[in-house]
């Protein structure tokens, strides 16, 4: 069983990707290391677990590979929030600015209602901007947003912070 000491070794550091002067932190070592995966989903799920969280709203794309795990390991469903023309039903959409530019997410307009109580998921927390524009789009539906969990921040950049102006509660495994 890996700590999050180990999950966090496990992450890789990318220097000048994708752009120069960027550290890209790069999850997919943690993915490949068995102990690691489980033990970040595990960590995840004892927080969550006794939350009575109904949805998942997994952030595309790597937030899809932590936020079905998750699921899977809670017994809830998940929701998908992906870039802009990926989902066939009818959407709701917000656009947002990103570390390195801008970008749009969707959701379908019927995927949640105001019964359901959403645990955000992304593998990383920058700016915040993606996440914001998340919460924007859950809440829009009327559901609850208990939480938005991440297994990595980088709290210099700012996300954090603006996740707390935002009222929008936030937790993470580990730091750069
Ligand atoms: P934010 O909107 O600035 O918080 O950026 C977070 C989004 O960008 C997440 O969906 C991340 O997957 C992605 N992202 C930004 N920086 C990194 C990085 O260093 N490693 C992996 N993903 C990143």
């Amino acid at each position: 069983e890996s700590t999050v000491t180990d999950i966090r070794d496990s992450i890789g550091a990318i220097r000048d990707y994708p752009k120069p002067g960027i550290i890209f932190r790069d999850i997919t070592p943690l993915l490949q290391d068995p102990d690691a995966f489980r033990s970040a989903i595990k960590l995840l799920k004892q927080r969550y677990s006794q939350l009575g969280i109904t949805q998942i709203a997994a952030i595309e794309a790597r937030g899809f590979i932590f936020g079905s795990a998750l699921a899977y390991a809670m017994g809830c469903g998940v929701t998908l929030l992906r870039k802009p023309g990926k989902l066939p039903g009818k959407v709701v959409s917000q656009s947002y600015q990103l570390e390195y530019g801008s970008d749009q997410l969707e959701m379908h307009e019927n995927a949640l209602t105001m019964n359901d109580r959403v645990l955000i998921v992304d593998d990383l927390l920058a700016t915040g901007g993606t996440v914001i524009a998340a919460n924007q789009l859950i809440t829009s539906l009327g559901a609850d947003v208990i939480e938005a969990a991440f297994v990595v921040s980088l709290p210099e950049l700012g996300g954090e912070d603006k996740l707390q102006q935002a009222g929008v509660a936030c937790y993470t495994l580990c730091q750069f």
